[in-house]
């Protein structure tokens, strides 16, 4: 192992590195921005899909919302006046990154309908390969592949003989119109809980298939008035403001808390959700039903102002039977039941563990990443990989997942990867990427600290690996905005 605490070899004069950006949602768009930013201009976006956008292209169903308010959940370089609530609708935040890509030159930069399937370290440089058989080579690889992108499809037994309309909550049939229709939806997440509360004055009954129940925290939505957008318009302070206030909400209120198990305020939002329960649910037995056993925040807490109404409409009702399987004309419960149906969703989330995949990728002596993950994705500091040098991932294994701005982590990480490439660009190593040694000892560290967070209290998450150890960042978002102000250049394998 080398360390560039010292340069070990100058760089030879070429032109400027090219960067090679994978996917075009969030990170892929802020990826663009601020290499223009930093100087750099030769730069391929490459996306899959017709359109950019990620997450907010794909998830179209009805009353999908971010769940951080708009004002945060926005770049800090591009606030934006016209956000219509606190948490704004999801077509919103599409129309959001569509507009912010063309003001900032990105838009006709990307090229869509271009899947990168290869990505191989080959003499100092990743040459990509694309699904139409196109190849390009660059000296950086940014994969901003994204982390919910991959639907998760339950393991049902008939589901293929349902003869109403099946769907994935994040393959919408925005087609088929749900007046009057009896619908079901499998799952609880936050996804489930957006649908349950959009849908239920429409349909004409409305099942949810609940295997666990969920704490949710009642917030309100309120719309901003014109006179506010004015404001924001006139007077970009104000948005600040709002986006500092709930900046530190989030931080010092949750995300800096989900790692001691044993924090006060955990047990503050836990009144809350308890409360929240209590109070707006009636009937003793719905509201037992609707009672989690085990602790807020354990899973991604789910944020609503109206669910629990919802759930207790006339046409609604909250199936916790268990599924014994799917037939033709609808679900058939564990107690024999069938619940007759004419759409089902299957709000069943994701596969996080996909990370990249199923792009090949390998590093430095043909190494091959599903081998390397072979026991589950990793990164040193949710960004490099040990021998897969000049490779970065934004929102990458490891890093801060859960009730905050996706958007904030992005921008962090990004800044800590130009540190990194301007390692190269000094002319201080020609390929950077963690050490094997630093790698380690972040990891054990990791798993460590991983065991007194909440997500390890005693309940079933995405965010557990299939060990049961929670994967996400096991420190306070102040931690880790700290490890993002500067690389540990020791800890780095440079040559
Ligand atoms: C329903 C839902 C609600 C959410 N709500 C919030 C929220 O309130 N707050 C929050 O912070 N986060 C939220 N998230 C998380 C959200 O995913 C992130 O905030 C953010 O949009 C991620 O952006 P990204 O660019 O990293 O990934 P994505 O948005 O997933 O974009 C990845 C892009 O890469 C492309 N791509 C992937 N592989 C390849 C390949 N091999 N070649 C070419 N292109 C490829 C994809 O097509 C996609 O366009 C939510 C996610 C979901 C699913």
């Amino acid at each position: 192992m080398t360390t560039d605490s010292q340069p070990t070899r100058a760089a030879s004069a070429r032109p400027g590195p090219r960067f090679l950006v994978i996917g075009a949602g969030m990170s892929g768009i802020l990826s663009a921005i601020k290499l223009k930013e930093a100087g750099f201009d030769d730069f391929a976006i490459y996306e899959k899909a017709d359109r950019l956008g990620g997450t907010w292209r794909e998830n179209t169903y009805p009353g999908i919302s971010c769940d951080v308010p708009s004002h945060f959940y926005s770049y800090s370089f591009a606030p934006n006046p016209e956000w219509s609530h606190r948490f704004s609708p999801g077509a919103e935040i599409q129309a959001y990154f569509e507009d912010v890509a063309r003001r900032y030159g990105v838009s006709s930069r990307i090229q869509f309908g271009k899947e990168v399937t290869r990505c191989a370290f080959e003499d100092g440089r990743w040459q990509i390969e694309t699904d139409d058989g196109a190849t390009d080579a660059g000296d950086f690889v940014i994969a901003a592949t994204g982390v919910l992108h991959h639907p998760a499809y339950p393991d049902i037994q008939g589901l293929d003989s349902f003869e109403g309309s099946v769907f994935h909550s994040a393959r919408w049939n925005r087609a088929l119109p749900l007046a009057g229709k009896r619908v079901g939806v499998i799952g609880t997440g936050s996804s489930a809980i957006q649908i349950v509360s959009a849908l239920v004055d429409e349909v004409a009954e409305l099942s949810l298939f609940q295997r666990t129940a969920q704490w949710v925290l009642p917030v309100e939505n309120p719309a901003y008035s014109e006179e506010e957008k004015a404001e924001f318009r006139r007077r970009p302070e104000a948005m600040a403001e709002i986006r500092e206030e709930a900046s530190r909400a989030f931080t010092e209120g949750f995300a800096n808390v989900l790692v001691d198990a044993e924090s006060p305020l955990l047990q503050a939002i836990q009144d809350l959700c308890a409360a929240n329960l209590e109070n707006n649910v009636t009937d003793p037995e719905l509201r037992e039903k609707l009672r989690p056993d085990y602790r807020a925040t354990c899973k991604r807490l789910i944020m609503s102002e109206d669910f629990y109404q919802a759930i207790q409409r006339p046409n609604a009702r909250l199936v916790t039977e268990g599924i014994e399987r799917v037939e033709k004309s609808g679900v058939r419960t564990r107690d024999g039941r069938l619940h007759e149906l004419d759409v089902l969703v299957l709000a069943t989330g994701f596969g996080v563990e996909r990370f990249v995949r199923p792009m090949q990728v390998t590093g430095r002596g043909g190494m091959a990443l599903d081998e390397v993950w072979k026991d589950g994705p990793f990164a040193y500091m949710a960004i490099s990989v040990p021998d897969f040098p000049n490779f970065f991932m934004l929102n990458g294994p490891n890093g801060p997942v859960g009730n905050f701005s996706l958007i904030d982590v992005a921008e962090l990480q990004f800044a800590y990867i130009l540190q990194l490439v301007d390692q190269v660009r000094s002319g201080a190593c020609r390929e950077v990427c963690a050490s094997w040694e630093a790698m380690r000892r972040f990891d054990a560290e990791r798993r460590e600290a991983a065991k007194s967070t909440i997500w390890a209290s005693g309940c079933k998450s995405w965010y557990l690996d299939d060990s049961g150890l929670p994967t996400a960042w096991p420190w306070t978002f102040d931690r880790f905005r700290e490890e993002m102000s500067q690389p540990r250049l020791g800890d780095f394998d440079t040559r």
